[in-house]
Formats: C-alpha cells, sequence, structure tokens
C-alpha cells in the first residue's frame, strides 16, 4: 500500500459542504460525479498532496446516509493507493481481513476501488483504489 489517496467525509448537504471545505483549504472542488451503483454524489478538492472526498448520499439505501443516521456526519474512510488492486485484495484476505467486495469496483475519480470491513480494522472503513487510464 501507497500513501493516502484520500480521506472520505459523509455529509448530509454536499453544496453546503463544498462551500465550507473550498473556503477551509481555500480552493475550489476540481471534480463532481455520481457514482450511481453506490448511491452517492462525490465532490474532490485537493490541497498539497492531500485529497479530500465529500459524500452525499442519493438514496436512502445508500451506504452514506445509514452512516449518517448511525453516527452522523464525519470520517467515512481513509482510502490507500494502490498498484496492484488484485494482489492487495488477495493479501489482506490471507491476513483476515474482511473485503466488503470480491472483485474490485467501479469508484469515483477513475479509480478500481475495494472497501475493508471496519469490523477488522478498529472501526475505520479502509477503501483500496487503484488508479486507471482511461
Ligand atoms: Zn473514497
Amino acid at each position: 500500500m501507497n500513501k493516502i489517496e484520500h480521506i472520505g467525509i459523509a455529509v448530509k448537504d454536499i453544496t453546503a459542504a463544498t462551500t465550507i471545505y473550498e473556503a477551509l483549504l481555500k480552493t475550489k472542488v476540481y471534480k463532481t460525479e455520481s457514482v450511481a451503483s453506490e448511491h452517492v454524489t462525490t465532490a474532490f478538492l485537493q490541497t498539497g498532496p492531500n485529497k479530500i472526498e465529500l459524500l452525499e448520499a442519493t438514496s436512502a439505501d445508500s451506504a452514506i446516509a445509514k452512516f449518517i443516521e448511525k453516527k452522523g456526519e464525519g470520517i467515512h474512510h481513509i482510502a490507500f493507493d494502490v498498484i496492484d488492486i488484485h494482489a492487495e485484495m488477495a493479501r489482506l484476505k490471507a491476513e483476515g481481513f474482511i473485503l466488503l467486495n470480491e472483485e474490485p469496483k467501479r469508484g469515483a475519480d477513475n479509480k478500481l476501488v475495494c472497501f475493508v470491513h471496519p469490523k477488522g480494522t478498529n472501526g475505520v472503513l479502509i477503501e483500496l483504489c487503484q488508479s486507471v487510464n482511461e
């Protein structure tokens, strides 16, 4: 695993959150994207090498909606950049971590992603993401 790729923050209102984070980081959102499979709208900001992903649920079935219902707004996941997501998934599986998907899936920002269950990682949802060249 390489560097932290981004930190995901669950928000109720992505428009309001965008205003706050643009002011906080003194930079504009560089990309917004809906991920239909995850029922979320995302907005990315970058400051230096660091990225923040804001996530708003687009339906009550969304994991983000459930997260906010249970825990309120806040840090939802930490994403690590990986070179070979299949290899990392196999390695983590062998280490006994619980993967939330069997195969990598298409995430926001041109990534292949896989989530690791927070049960095995001290309550923190971990995302693996591999950049995909279009
Ligand atoms: Zn993410």
